[in-house]
């Protein structure tokens, strides 16, 4: 589904993604861990293309990236975003929240909108909030309203980027039932995370970045009981 093939990137002379190699396909779930820095986030960025890449190719069911216009819109609403922070609009309630990218970008009617955004609401649990202001909303509820907006552009696949790492604890299970449901529904999903626990049961692959390099890749019981890089087991040690 989505094929990053010798992709490297630069952030002036910091080489911050250096020939990455990486296939997700279809139904897949790859959480994507390493130290800080490693080049985790602008992976994920490159992906929906809120960062360039200076050479390599990124395809999506075969076509490259597009750089522009409505074909970019559309490619932000096929590949779904949440971030560490929830990025909500913070003037619209949560229902028009879930409504807006549907009438914008995939022009659905307000009634269509409306409704499939309720139900996705009531999908991640929060269907009781839907008139409310974003401000009113715990950091739990507010990360599963921002998983409602990208889910009702019918995205390809779904990008997290630490999802649950501004939140309380007591809320970070909530989070991540809601992506653990979205999983077993068949999903595409990449997700950044420090939630090994998530890890282990959630993905069919561990992406483990080191430098900006992809070091490692294994499945979850692989990588966790039996890593075979360094830095790896240097990671896993302070982590677990
Ligand atoms: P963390 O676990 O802390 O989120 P990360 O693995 O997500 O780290 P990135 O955010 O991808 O790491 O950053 C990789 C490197 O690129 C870091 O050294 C960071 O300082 C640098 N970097 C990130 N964004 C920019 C930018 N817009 N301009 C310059 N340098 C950047
Ligand atoms: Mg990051």
């Amino acid at each position: 589904l989505v094929v990053l093939d010798s992709v490297n990137k630069h952030f002036g002379a910091l080489h911050v993604l250096q020939d990455i190699n990486l296939t997700i396909r279809r139904g897949e779930v790859v959480v994507v861990i390493g130290p800080s820095g490693s080049g985790k986030s602008t992976l994920c960025r490159t992906i929906n293309r809120l960062e360039t890449i200076d050479s390599g190719t990124i395809t999506i069911d075969g076509e490259p990236l597009p750089e522009e216009g409505k074909a970019l819109a559309r490619l932000r609403a096929d590949v779904g975003m949440v971030f560490q922070s929830f990025n909500l609009f913070a003037h619209k309630t949560v229902l028009q929240n879930v409504m807006l990218g549907q009438i914008k970008v995939r022009r659905r009617n307000k009634a269509a909108a409306a409704e499939k955004a309720r139900t996705l609401l009531d999908r991640v649990g929060v269907a009781d909030q839907a008139e409310k202001y974003p401000a009113q909303l715990s950091g739990g509820q507010q990360q599963r309203v921002a998983i409602a907006r990208a889910l009702a552009m019918e995205p390809k696949v779904m990008l997290f980027d630490e999802p649950t790492s501004a939140l309380d604890p007591e809320m970070i299970n909530e989070v991540l039932e809601a992506m653990q449901q979205l999983a077993r529904e068949g999903m595409t999903m990449v997700v950044v995370t420090h939630e090994m626990g998530f890890a282990r049961s959630a993905a069919n692959r561990v992406v483990f970045m080191a430098d900006g390099r992809i070091v490692e890749e294994a499945e979850p019981h692989q990588f966790f009981d039996n890593p075979r890089s360094d830095r790896a087991k240097d990671f896993l040690s302070k982590i677990l």
